[in-house]
């Protein structure tokens, strides 16, 4: 990549954060906290069902036909449901659980530290989430990432989400940057690169699982330490 940039628009979740690791075992103690051992077999049967409804649910609420007050509990209702054990109160009491429990993981992907404390020494470095704006924070602060960046830009307070154009001509604003010296790395095809291709800014995806897809992409990682060759 010959262009020079002088910032980094980072996403935090499965990104930096280790969001599937730190939420398995989240998930991991819901299902012994709540005694849900009495009706489902093993807590990975549990796990494995929350992420499919979950993953649906998120799609919804990324396309605002669904608020984050919904979100919360739905995902745990939908889920206790699959296992005919649907509880309104129960599915409540979870999703307030979880949010609670989940921010205060600390798993962050591999080579998350050394990879930033060698681009923080290059660019000015930013945050661009979907994510909500109780959670992020308390990621950001219990896992040591915070120093890192100039500017965290939630959805939420801007009003729209990845990959609408709005939110990311707002993070330029924000961070005093533009599209010409700026990069996108994430890890959703969606949010971030495609977000990230309508404003013409230039993206590397982050396909930690290497991932099929069919997508064009501009440059495509599966491990950060890639990104001490690219930038
Ligand atoms: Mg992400």
């Amino acid at each position: 990549m010959a262009k020079k940039y002088e910032h980094i628009f980072f996403d935090l979740d499965r990104t930096l954060w280790h969001f599937d690791e730190n939420s398995k075992k989240v998930l991991n103690d819901i299902y012994v906290y709540f005694n849900l051992d009495k009706s489902i077999a093993s807590a990975n049967h549990f796990i494995e069902v929350y992420q499919e409804v979950n993953e649906a649910l998120w799609a919804l609420y990324r396309d605002d036909k669904l608020t984050k007050d919904e979100l919360r509990w739905k995902r745990f209702d939908d889920t206790l449901t699959h296992f005919n054990i649907s509880n309104n109160s129960k599915a409540i009491q979870m999703g307030d659980y979880y949010v609670t429990h989940s921010p205060r993981q600390t798993l962050l992907l591999p080579y998350t530290i050394e990879v930033l404390d060698y681009l923080s020494k290059k660019y000015k470095m930013h945050i661009i989430t979907n994510g909500f704006k109780e959670v992020q924070y308390i990621k950001l602060t219990e896992s040591g990432l915070l120093k890192y960046f100039d500017v965290i830009i939630l959805s939420e307070k801007v009003g729209v989400k990845k990959p609408h154009p709005y939110f990311f001509k707002k993070a330029f604003i924000e961070a005093g940057s533009n599209a010409d010296n700026s990069i996108m790395i994430g890890d959703d095809l969606y949010a971030d690169i495609y977000g990230a291709q309508r404003v013409k800014m230039d993206n590397i995806y982050f396909n930690f699982y290497n991932t099929k897809h069919d997508k064009i992409v501009q440059k495509e990682i599966s491990c950060l330490s890639e990104l001490y060759e690219i930038l």
